[in-house]
């Protein structure tokens, strides 16, 4: 049976890759394209949403519909622009959708997505970290089953899964520890985002890269853990694990521990969330174990990574925890992509506004968890504007 497949954010890393599972595993034999959106990359949009035969390509941007008419001429494509274009071809429906717009901004179209009873994907750990309770309800009430395409949730989901309604004692959640894994503040100091988004294993999106150098990225792992898993701060173990061959793992009261290795390859977890619960021939290389000479393990050094303390303090509190925590996070990453911050700002910047906001009442419903973005985004404006005056 063919498969109708939207892919959100088809034109980032997590995007191309999905486009390359889905021509890998049987291409528009297997699959039918329904919506493909992006953002400012109308080129590349269209290639995609042309190569996969998809019924509509949306830009999140309205002042680029023309662009994108004009790039999808003659093809067939229905070409949209704007937020509500984004959620009309989000709700369109669709057997499974890949939730990879990056950032919060993906949770809209991502639930609206899971509404219309698309299987969800979830590589936008956003959709957890800021509104999780929420999301997962929503989610449940659509009767739509959740795969996290995060590798490190990927991990956990495949122990799980081979281990069902059983309750393991501990999750271990392994981080590479960044580009600055041993570096000391003052050499973080002055580092560029150039600098900073060099990944030591794996090739993603901007933001992402350099959200692991802040070990913010596993922050927000940590979060979703929480919702995916059920995990605590008591419960969960953050091990920092350079080489990225453990992708995580969860222990059992009986001294077992199960963990899932791999080459660090997003291709294995998207395919799995493709296929699941099958598994599929992937044109990914299997770990040569004699190949690895030594798996290196050590704890975070929170001192240096404040990212993981406060992730911890917002396991334990109101998913608007978690919302706050990201806004001021994505807020304190433009400012320094952009230069207006250095490096170690970030934290500061981020430390502030979650100390300001808690404590946290209980969202209510998705409004809560936008006004709390905003308000956090603007207490974060007003800490980056001091830092730079
Ligand atoms: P990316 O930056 O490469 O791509 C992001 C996509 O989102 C692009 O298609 C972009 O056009 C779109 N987008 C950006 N801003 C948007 C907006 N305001 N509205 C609508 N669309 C917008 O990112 P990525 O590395 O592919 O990551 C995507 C998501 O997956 C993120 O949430 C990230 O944390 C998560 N993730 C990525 C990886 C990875 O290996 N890249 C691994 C685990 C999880
Ligand atoms: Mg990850």
């Amino acid at each position: 049976m063919v498969k109708r497949v939207s892919i959100l954010g088809v034109t980032g890393s997590i995007g191309m890759n999905t486009v390359a599972m889905l021509k890998h595993l049987g291409g528009r034999e297997a699959f039918q394209t329904v919506a493909v959106t992006g953002g400012a990359n109308i080129a590349e949009l269209a290639v995609c949403a042309r190569d996969l035969g998809a019924e509509i390509a949306v830009t999140a941007y309205e002042d680029r519909l023309e662009d994108l008419q004009a790039a999808l001429a003659g093809s067939g494509v229905i070409a949209a622009a704007g937020e509500q274009a984004l959620l009309d071809a989000a709700s369109r429906p669709a057997d499974w959708v890949m939730a990879a717009i990056v950032g919060v901004a993906g949770l809209a179209p991502t639930l609206a997505a899971a509404q219309a009873g698309a299987t969800v994907a979830l590589a936008n750990k956003e959709c957890l970290v800021s509104a999780g309770g929420l999301f997962l309800e929503a989610t449940k009430k659509a009767g739509v089953p959740v795969i996290p395409v995060d590798s490190e949730h990927s991990a956990i989901f495949q122990c799980l899964d081979a281990n069902a309604g059983r309750h393991p004692s501990k999750f271990i959640l392994t981080a590479s520890g960044g580009p600055f894994r041993s570096w000391t503040r003052a050499e973080m100091a002055d580092v560029t985002a150039e600098r900073a988004r060099q990944h030591p294993n794996f090739s993603m999106g901007l933001k992402i890269s350099i959200d692991s150098a802040t070990m913010f990225n596993k922050a927000l792992e940590m979060i979703e853990a929480r919702w995916l898993f059920g995990a605590t701060s008591e419960t969960l173990d953050v091990v920092v694990h350079r080489q990225s061959i453990i992708h995580s793992a969860v222990a059992y009261s009986d001294g077992a521990m199960i963990a899932q290795l791999g080459l660090p390859d997003m291709r294995t977890a998207i395919g799995y969330a493709l296929t699941y619960p099958e598994r599929a021939d992937l044109p990914v290389e299997t770990l040569d174990l004699t190949q690895i000479s030594r798996l290196d393990f050590e704890s975070p050094d929170e001192a240096r990574f404040p990212s993981i303390t406060m992730a911890r303090a917002a396991m334990d509190q109101s998913e608007l925890a978690g919302a706050a925590l990201n806004a001021a996070k994505e807020a304190a990453l433009v400012a320094f992509i952009e230069g207006h911050i250095k490096f170690l700002h970030m934290f500061d910047v981020v430390a502030e506004v979650v100390e300001r906001l808690t404590p946290y009442a209980p969202a209510r419903d998705l409004r809560d968890v936008f006004e709390i973005d905003r308000t956090a985004r603007h207490l974060a404006a007003e800490r980056i504007t001091k830092l730079t005056a």
